[in-house]
């Protein structure tokens, strides 16, 4: 299957400059979307993995289906102020300014196996953030899956610093 046809290219959104990769098109057709589950499920399958961890929101809507076909546990990062329950935040740098990610204080025990997943590697920024609260909360990062990697902005350069082994399905 070509998963790229499912992906669509939005110019000049958010701003001006920049292009969107749109995956909704692959929400929209069910043989795509199975498509990306069976795939990370073959790559995850066997990675040990105790929880998938993605953030809000496209991350949500890949791992939480891996998660149940993996038949392990799923625990969503959010914004502050969207977790109900004691949340446990870091703040860290973008390129401007900085950004802050939460996760309930239990959703991770100490020595816990991470799958991180989420549907795009851009500037590494997110997953940097998701790679900090995941180990200030005990978890250890057996792997990081995304649907998409840009492979022409920092991502990589991210996760090979923060030695997270990453894989994607289009890039
Ligand atoms: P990064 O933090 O720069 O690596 O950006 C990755 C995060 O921003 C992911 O959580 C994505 O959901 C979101 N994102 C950035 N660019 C795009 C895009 O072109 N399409 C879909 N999501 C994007």
């Amino acid at each position: 299957m070509n998963l790229r046809h499912y992906v669509r290219d939005i110019p000049d959104y958010p701003k001006k400059g920049i292009t969107f990769f749109d995956i909704t098109p692959i929400l929209s057709t069910p043989k795509a979307f199975r498509y990306v589950i069976d795939q990370l499920y073959e790559k995850y399958k066997d990675c040990g993995a105790d929880k998938i961890v993605a953030a809000d929101a496209r991350g949500f809507i890949f791992g939480a289906p891996l998660a149940l076909k993996m038949g392990i546990g799923f625990v969503p990062i959010r914004k502050p102020g969207k977790l109900p329950y004691k949340n446990r935040c870091v703040t860290y740098d973008l390129e401007y300014g900085s950004d802050t990610l939460c996760m309930h204080v239990d959703a991770i025990e100490q020595g816990d196996k991470i799958l991180m997943i989420d549907d795009l590697l851009a500037t590494g920024g997110t997953a940097e953030g998701m790679i900090k609260l995941i180990r200030e909360a005990g978890g250890e990062i057996v792997g990081a899956g995304f649907v998409i990697q840009l492979s022409f902005l920092d991502g990589d350069e991210v996760m090979r610093a923060a030695d997270v082994k990453h894989d994607f399905l289009i890039g």
